[in-house]
């Protein structure tokens, strides 16, 4: 920030906590005040944060989610603690003759403006306590408190139901838990972003009942205190654990024998799912997009169905748009000072981009140099510097490389995309890391690199589609600001939610997706859509709406009112404010 005098500071902070008095009342809940406090704060926990800025670098969207949801909170100056491990071992990717390879950095939590408050043990049964080591960072009424030690080993290491894998999962639980206490704060809610997060109620379970609380009434207490978020569709795809990994890593550091035969006779056939025990642990339960919310599949362990409520994911609209433009939807009413949606209508909002058409497009064109800067010192998959010409059209795909967000779809009909990006003069980037470690043997690692090499071998393909190494969140913003039309095309039903499309719509792309996660929060959806009966009509579906975008991009003001319609129907969901307000009103209804 630029070096203002302590006074402007002062008054500037001032007129904030008005704003945010008045954020209450719009959110009608003028008691939360009384329900979340600096000492009782709303608790996130999480195993992934993907906050570069801070120092902690995440793998994909859970954990752009999680950055966000705090820096909205910081905002909002709502009382907000992140709990989440410090890894000291980060993980990179490059890529070598077209084969990608892992790459690990290291981090220490010092380096990156965390300070040390104490230390936590945790017991293993036959093995030596480890000793977690407990950091914080105070940012705003928001503070991020981590646990860490030298071999905590990197995020999402090894395999999902390891023992490495339980072992930090106890460590931000327990470890997590017992951070909190040290800082002498009670969680008014604990917020469970992804199963892997359960110990932390299991911790305060553990607690009630150790204090003398009889184990239904602590169960019913933790209950109402729990919220568990929900990413994932298929419940068989969540981790297990088996008994004896829960007598190694768990039990020791359960201190009431009610808990432990409490959760013993959670296990079926010697095994218990960590959702298992997470339903059983949390009254609220949520996914992350309206589609996601009905057809997420989940039982409990009686065999009913779990009901989860919709809150859809919203972005930290700061940190991922263009901030004049940004500033332009402010002045204009688009959004407020809230970060939530203006007053401006669809029709206005239309008028308003089409008056300022010029403006517009002239803030495209500094977005395309700021990704041509952030491209400046990165490579692309010949280990080359790639510019793209700055009046090119541009399509993108930037997501992790899984099978069902099918990034290999451009390349089905490989002469259909070499006339597109002939015919129109366009560029197509590309960015995204394949998803755990990278093992040879792994499908989509082959797959990625046969779609390198095709492209290698193809001249126009070589000269206009480009593979931008090691995906991260610098690099996905400079991509949303300087893209034209961003392409996404998940197997419909699969995507929980995905927030690069919100990131991309803000910063005025064209959308070409298929109509999934968030994007089918709106309907009928304000955007291009990729439809069919089978794979074939989608692929065809997809070339056309290319075009068809491209097109758009061509005409001033068919352009000018796609952007202004696309932004106008997805403003409410991708308001990360907007999503704050949902689960507030959701955890503290006004009638208790
Ligand atoms: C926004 C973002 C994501 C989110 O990806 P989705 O596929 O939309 O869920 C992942 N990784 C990075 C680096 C991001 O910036």
């Amino acid at each position: 920030m630029s070096g203002q005098v302590p006074k402007g500071k002062q008054r500037a902070s001032q007129a904030k906590i008005e704003d945010v008095a008045e954020f209450y009342q719009t959110i009608d809940r003028r008691n939360l005040i009384h329900k979340i406090s600096p000492v009782r704060p709303y608790v996130y926990t999480t195993m992934e944060v993907y906050d570069q800025a801070n120092g902690i670098r995440g793998a994909g969207g859970l954990g752009v989610l999680a950055a966000d949801t705090r820096r909205v909170a910081e905002d909002l100056e709502i009382p907000f603690v992140t709990l989440t491990p410090f890894y000291q071992t980060e993980r990179h990717q490059r890529l070598e003759k077209l084969e990608p390879h892992d790459d690990y950095v290291s981090r220490s939590p010092e380096a990156e403006g965390f300070r040390m408050i104490g230390q936590v043990v945790l017991h293993i049964k036959d093995k030596p306590d480890a000793t977690l080591d407990i950091y914080q960072k105070q940012l705003g009424s928001s503070r991020f408190l981590c646990m860490t030690e030298p071999n905590f080993g990197p995020l999402y290491c090894d395999t999902p139901s390891s023992d490495h894998r339980l072992y930090q999962m106890t460590s931000l639980g327990f470890g997590g838990y017992a951070a909190l206490k040290m800082a002498d704060l009670k969680p008014a809610v604990i917020q469970l972003n992804e199963t892997a997060t359960v110990f932390a109620a299991v911790a305060r379970l553990d607690e009630l009942c150790s204090n003398g609380m009889n184990l239904y009434e602590a169960i019913v207490y933790v209950r109402k205190h729990t919220l568990y978020t929900n990413h994932t569709l298929v419940q068989a795809a969540e981790s297990q654990f088996s008994y004896e990994q829960f007598d190694r890593f768990v039990f020791p550091n359960i201190k009431s024998p009610a808990v432990d035969h409490y959760i013993g006779g959670l296990f079926r056939d010697g095994y218990l799912q960590l959702s298992s025990l997470t339903i059983e642990l949390a009254e609220a339960k949520n996914c992350v997009s309206k589609l996601h919310a009905k057809v997420a599949d989940y039982h409990d362990l009686s065999g009913e169905k779990t009901h989860f409520s919709a809150i859809t994911n919203g972005i930290h609209l700061q940190s991922w748009v263009k901030p004049e433009l940004l500033d332009f939807y402010k002045h204009s009413g688009i959004i407020d000072r809230f970060n939530m949606p203006g007053a401006a209508t669809a029709d206005q909002i239309r008028r308003i981009f089409r008056t300022n058409l010029s403006r517009l497009r002239q803030l495209k064109q500094q977005g395309r140099a700021q990704l041509n800067s952030e491209l400046a010192h990165r490579q692309d998959q010949y280990g080359a510097v790639v510019q793209i010409p700055e009046d090119a059209i541009l399509l993108e795909y930037k997501r992790r490389f899984v099978e069902y967000k099918r990034p290999w779809m451009p390349f089905e009909d490989i002469e259909q995309l070499k006339g597109i990006l002939v015919s129109y003069d366009a560029h197509y980037i590309m960015a995204g890391m394949i998803a755990g470690n990278v093992s040879a043997n792994d499908s989509t690692y082959r797959k990625l690199a046969s779609m390198l090499q095709r492209i290698a071998d193809d001249p126009v393909l070589r000269r206009r589609v480009h593979y931008i190494t090691d995906y991260d969140e610098n690099l996905a913003r400079a991509m949303s600001f300087g893209s034209d039309i961003s392409v996404n095309v998940p197997v419909v039903g699969l995507e929980a939610c995905g927030t690069s499309f919100m990131k991309d719509l803000a910063n005025l792309a064209l959308l070409v997706t298929t109509n999934d996660g968030g994007v089918a929060d709106v309907a009928p959806p304000t955007t291009l859509l990729v439809s069919g009966d089978d794979y074939q009509e989608e692929v065809s579906s997809l070339y056309s709406r290319l075009r068809q975008a491209i097109n758009i991009c061509r005409h001033d003001d068919r352009w000018s009112d796609a952007v202004a319609t696309t932004l106008a129907g997805y403003l409410t969901t991708i308001c990360g404010a907007r999503m704050m307000r949902d689960y507030l009103h959701y955890l503290f209804r006004s009638d208790d």
